[in-house]
């Protein structure tokens, strides 16, 4: 039976979702962790622990466990500045490993600074080391145009010394491998994965009730957005889209995503808020905070769209999720979006940042109910098709098996 050491520094599959400290990535580990039991093989996920003095051991399924280790001063630390405290988190995570015994055949780090991790761990234990970016900083710096800062600098040294030194890496789409062959000295191995959804909590639901249930309009058309308050997301393309939509009835928009106190993504929510406020938006719209991942499937039932108008998406599992719970999607032609969206098929593509791209996109899917109808459907046949949390277990038992033939690189 194979052990695996899953780390996840920044995301801790047991925190509440939907804020700049844990989003996608916690859903990722959570998910993937639990159908990877199911499939015989045991996994511990190591995380930092934001109260805690002891290491913490708890259940997450049975075969699954989090292991939450103290690694800096207790309390949140934006994930960018965890780098520093990396050598502490490796030495505890070692310690407790041959004080309890455990021994691991395969190292699966997740994010760049679990990847730095990951490498002295793999090196310790003499395994072989697969890695998941979830995000790359070269694209992400690229797409967002901004200035490189000295911790961006690090962030690409350590990505570079992790695609040199890792025995394999998982891209979640097509577009990333492709992106890790060109920007990076990438190994020659990669394996493209994709992120998943929960098959039995996204499908569709009644919309009357779900609205009801949420206290939501049932006069007005509600246009979606789910995800994290930060600047990568482009909401301010959504606010600005909502704000020249002319329609024949105004739109009610529905943000979820909460936001940590004192963290980046408080200032990106407040800035949203105002935008909001500026363009006489307010009585239209609800800041319904971070949402339970497993209540969420109500907000996409009762949606008329949802849009994901972000400026860099390595996956987007927002948008199969949308997708599965045959809510239509817009969403910006980028990166693991592009993929999953298929323009005219199972979704409407706008250019990231383009108001009237997006305007004429949500006009054409409120529009037309017979268009919105059929993107619905075959979006949801798309999703149903290979994005079930078990089929991306039963590819990544696969690829961990390979592991040991790769050899290191
Ligand atoms: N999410 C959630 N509650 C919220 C907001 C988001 O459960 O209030 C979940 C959402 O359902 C999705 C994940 O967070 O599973 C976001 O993943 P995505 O890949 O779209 O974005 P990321 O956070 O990785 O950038």
């Amino acid at each position: 039976m194979k052990h695996i050491a899953m780390i996840s520094v920044h995301g801790d599959p047991s925190a509440d979702i939907g804020t700049e400290g844990a989003g996608g990535q916690n859903v990722y580990v959570r998910e993937v962790a639990r159908s990877l039991v199911n499939r015989g093989l045991t996994v511990d996920v190591f995380t930092r622990s934001l109260k805690t003095e002891q290491v913490r051991s708890n259940a997450l399924a049975p075969g699954a466990r989090v292991i939450q280790v103290p690694c800096g001063p207790s309390g949140y630390i934006p994930r960018d500045g965890l780098f520093t405290l990396l050598p502490g988190f490796v030495r505890r995570v070692i310690d407790w490993a041959r004080q309890n015994g455990v021994r691991y055949e395969v190292v699966h780090s997740n994010y760049w600074i679990s990847g730095w991790a990951g490498m002295r761990l793999a090196a310790a234990w003499r395994t072989p080391q697969t890695h998941t970016f979830h995000s790359l900083g070269k694209v992400k710096y690229q797409a967002l145009e901004s200035c490189l800062t000295d911790a961006g600098k690090v962030r690409l040294g350590v990505e570079e010394a992790i695609t040199a030194s890792v025995t394999a890496l998982i891209a979640t789409s097509d577009y990333e491998a492709q992106k890790l062959r060109c920007l990076y000295q990438a190994p020659s191995h990669i394996a493209v994965i994709p992120c998943g959804y929960d098959h039995e909590l996204f499908r569709p639901l009644d919309r009357a009730k779900c609205r009801n249930d949420l206290n939501l309009p049932h006069d007005m058309p509600i246009l979606l957005y789910v995800g994290r308050f930060v600047h990568e997301k482009g909401l301010e393309t959504l606010i600005r889209t909502v704000s020249v939509l002319r329609l024949d009835r105004p739109v009610y928009l529905l943000l979820v995503g909460g936001y940590q106190e004192g963290g980046a993504d408080e200032d990106e929510f407040k800035r949203i808020r105002s935008l909001v406020n500026d363009r006489g938006l307010a009585p239209v719209t609800r800041f319904a905070g971070a949402v339970r991942h497993d209540d969420l499937a109500a907000y996409y039932s009762a949606a008329d769209v949802t849009v994901i108008p972000s400026h860099y998406e390595t996956f987007g599992m927002v948008a199969i999720e949308a997708m599965a719970s045959g809510c239509p999607v817009v969403a910006s032609a980028t990166g693991g979006l592009a993929s999953n969206v298929i323009h005219g098929e199972t979704g409407l593509l706008a250019t990231p940042g383009s108001v009237p791209e997006f305007t004429q996109c949500i006009s054409v899917l409120l529009s037309d109910r017979y268009l919105a109808r059929k993107l619905a459907i075959l979006a949801r046949r798309h999703a149903c098709g290979a994005f079930r949390w078990s089929r991306i277990a039963e590819s990544l038992e696969r690829h961990y098996g390979s592991l040991s033939s790769v050899g290191a690189i």
